[in-house]
């Protein structure tokens, strides 16, 4: 085995311990999502601050609210 090898497999390793430690905090209950789970676009740290626990973007929220006005009437 050369150490190429070794190094992409310790990589390789890393990458999923960091990817599993990532899924874990996103799925915690109360994680702040750092992206909008509607589009995908950055969420400002000023509203992840400023909403808790806030997992869309102002446009998708707003459009949620929308919807669910809608399915209220
Ligand atoms: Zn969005």
């Amino acid at each position: 085995m050369s150490k190429l090898d070794d190094a992409q497999k310790t990589e390789l390793h890393l990458l999923d311990a960091a990817l599993s430690l990532h899924h874990e905090q996103a799925n915690k209950p109360g994680a702040a999502f750092m992206h909008c789970q509607e589009c995908g676009i950055d969420i400002p740290k000023q509203r992840r601050d400023a909403v808790k626990n806030c997992s869309t973007c102002v446009e998708c929220q707003s459009l949620i609210e929308i919807q669910q006005q809608h399915y209220r009437a």
